[in-house]
């Protein structure tokens, strides 16, 4: 980099990661290093977390970090201790958390997830930077968002966010493949509820080179197949590579992450939130909402018509999380 680039340049940020040797991890860091993520003038300084069976395989992501020489990448921690991995953070991506096994349903991960939430909404709150910005990727993602939050008393909640931005693009990527255009001309398509399989991406305000989605594709197709193959392509996935979608999701939480802090230029993204009760959403609830981002803040986009399809899919997606939130009660 030449004197002219250097002079540009702003002091660093301290990204935390957690599950940093994972495999969303592997991909994930090499992004955030690169600038695709804070921008190409932001040097990061990046704190990963791993737990003590995971510090051999994060030595060597970090000596693969190092080996990269990325211009941008000021400093490395790679650490067990999550006060390290945290402290004066301005982003953290929640990654880390226990996979799903074949034995598991949702209850089970609920339950073996929470409390790896709690120790880190718990240490986020004592010693990250009060400006922090974190998105929960690590599943039940909103889930785990709530707990983080309700966790960390003195960090607004709206600070603490959870991941849907993998299924908008899977939207985003069926509608372009299926009218033949490129993804960058597919906007405002965007996800409401949770991240499972009751999520639903809503067509209705979608444009596709200019066009309504909903006059470009028939509505058999959008309610049919389209809403399948998002929702079930994770499984798709797993069952193709023989391993889950973690470049896609890396990503997604990259382009979560960049339109937050950089902003979205007007267009729509997908944001799952603590909702303030939009749309009759409970209070509380971590949610995705159609939102825009400018200057570091999110906005919920509130004023969009529900109509009575729309309306069946945010309920059923209010009754999953409600349940998911009973089911972590005692940890809120
Ligand atoms: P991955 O890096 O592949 O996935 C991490 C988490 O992201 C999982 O909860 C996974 O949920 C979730 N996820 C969300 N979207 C996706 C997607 N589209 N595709 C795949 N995963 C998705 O898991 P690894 O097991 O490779 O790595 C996890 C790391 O976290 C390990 O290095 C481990 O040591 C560490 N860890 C840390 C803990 C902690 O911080 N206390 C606790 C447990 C593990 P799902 O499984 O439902 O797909």
């Amino acid at each position: 980099m030449g004197d002219e680039g250097e002079r540009n340049m702003r002091p660093p940020i301290r990204v935390a990661v957690t599950g940093a040797a994972g495999n969303i991890g592997y991909a994930l860091l090499w992004r955030i290093a690169s600038g695709d993520c804070f921008g190409k003038n932001q040097p990061i300084i990046l704190q990963l977390l791993e737990i003590p069976p995971g510090m051999q395989r994060l030595e060597g992501v970090v000596m693969e970090l190092r080996d990269s020489a990325f211009p941008l990448l000021h400093d490395i921690i790679g650490t067990e201790d999550s006060s390290l991995a945290f402290k004066d953070a301005d982003a953290i991506f929640l990654v880390g958390s226990r996979p799903r096994t074949k034995d598991m349903d949702r209850a089970d991960l609920v339950a073996a997830n929470g409390p790896i939430f709690v120790g880190q909404g718990k240490a986020i709150n004592m010693v990250a930077s009060r400006n922090v910005k974190v998105v929960t990727v690590g599943n039940p993602c909103n889930t785990n968002a709530l707990i983080a939050s309700a966790n960390a008393t003195d960090i607004p909640s709206q600070q603490f966010t959870a991941m849907t931005r993998l299924d908008q693009n899977r939207a985003m990527g069926q509608m372009a493949l299926h009218a033949n255009v490129t993804p960058a001309k597919v906007l405002d398509v965007f996800i409401w509820g949770n991240h499972s399989n009751t999520m639903y991406p809503d067509p209705r305000f979608a444009t596709i080179d200019g066009r309504k989605a909903t006059d470009v594709f028939d509505s058999e197709w959008l309610q049919g197949p389209f809403l399948e193959t998002v929702a079930t392509r994770g499984k798709a996935i797993i069952v193709s590579r023989g391993a889950s979608s973690a470049a896609s999701a890396a990503s997604a939480a990259v382009d979560h992450m960049r339109d937050w802090w950089q902003g979205s230029n007007g267009r729509i993204v997908s944001i799952a939130l603590p909702s303030e009760g939009w749309y009759g959403v409970p209070k509380g609830l971590v949610f995705s909402f159609p939102c825009t981002c400018e200057a570091g803040k999110i906005k919920v986009i509130e004023d969009l018509p529900i109509d009575s399809y729309t309306q069946l899919k945010i309920d059923e997606n209010i009754a999953a999380l409600l349940e998911e939130r009973e089911a972590v009660s005692d940890l809120l």
